[in-house]
């Protein structure tokens, strides 16, 4: 990926706005330097609104631009095209004085796992993806694909490992599905996830599985409640808390559970 970005006049760094700050990887700017940065903040369908509006002030002062986009449903995809060819113009403007005309501005799309850049790729080419083709014994180069006039974009984004110190990273990680989520035990992803609902959503768990769930019920509690209300009880009446966490899981990933933001906006300063 370092050799691709050294190919490139802008980077579109893609963030999970469900977890802006988890999703980042702090190793990109040192990669980069100063070359332009678009954030594109992605699955905002998936995230708490209110939260992303104060996420997007936070991430303008790092970037040159951030655009709100679905991929999934394509929306934001133009503004992004604007923000990129805006963010352009100082490369063009230094060609110029230089007396280069009519290179093309190359840009590459950059982000950790599954957050959605292939699908952007798909939504920014359309069908002219179909021109691309792998014959078998050729070593396949960079392909650039023109998204708009002057405009080249690599066809094979840039996968940015996750790096993270502390667990609750890797953890927001495995949730939105950016790391394999067996490398942590599910019980502990799910324990995390449902003390954040608790604490920033504290109604949605009660509504959802139809269970009396209080702030400041204990982990278990909540496990049991909700086996209770749903039916989830092992021989005995016991809570089958493996088929609680399952659920859980499960409602949280397909978006049935809601939209939430997982990482706290940084307080304005
Ligand atoms: P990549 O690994 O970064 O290339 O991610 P993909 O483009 O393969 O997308 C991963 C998954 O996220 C796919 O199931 C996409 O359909 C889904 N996805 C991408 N963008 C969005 C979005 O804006 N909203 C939602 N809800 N899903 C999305």
């Amino acid at each position: 990926m370092e050799t691709n970005l050294k190919l490139v006049d802008v980077v579109v760094e893609m963030l999970d706005a469900r977890i802006p700050r988890a999703s980042s990887n702090p190793m990109l700017i040192k990669m980069i330097g100063n070359k332009p940065k678009v954030i594109a903040l992605n699955k905002t369908d998936m995230a708490d609104k209110e939260k992303t509006a104060l996420w997007l002030e936070n991430l303008k002062a790092k970037s040159f631009a951030v655009v709100q986009v679905d991929c999934a449903k394509g929306k934001g995809v133009k503004q992004l095209i604007g923000a990129i060819q805006k963010a352009a113009e100082p490369v063009t403007a230094k060609w110029l004085k230089r007396g280069v005309h009519n290179r093309p501005i190359r840009v590459m799309i950059v982000g950790v796992p599954n957050v959605g850049k292939s699908t952007l790729i798909n939504r920014l080419v359309g069908r002219r993806t179909a021109m691309t083709q792998d014959k078998p014994g050729v070593t396949r180069g960079p392909q650039w694909i023109t998204i708009a006039k002057g405009l080249e974009l690599l066809d094979t984004p840039g996968v940015l490992w996750p790096k993270f110190e502390d667990q609750e990273v890797g953890l927001f990680l495995a949730l939105t599905g950016a790391i394999r989520e067996e490398i942590f035990d599910k019980s502990i992803v799910t324990e995390l996830l449902i003390k954040k609902l608790q604490k920033e959503y504290p109604q949605v768990l009660s509504s959802k599985y139809g269970a009396d769930i209080e702030q400041e019920d204990a982990i278990n509690t909540v496990y049991e409640k909700i086996a209770k209300a749903r039916g989830c009880l092992k021989a005995g009446g016991i809570a089958d808390v493996d088929k609680v966490v399952n659920m859980v899981l499960r409602d949280f990933k397909s978006g049935k559970l809601g939209a939430f933001t997982l990482d706290k906006p940084p307080d304005k300063k």
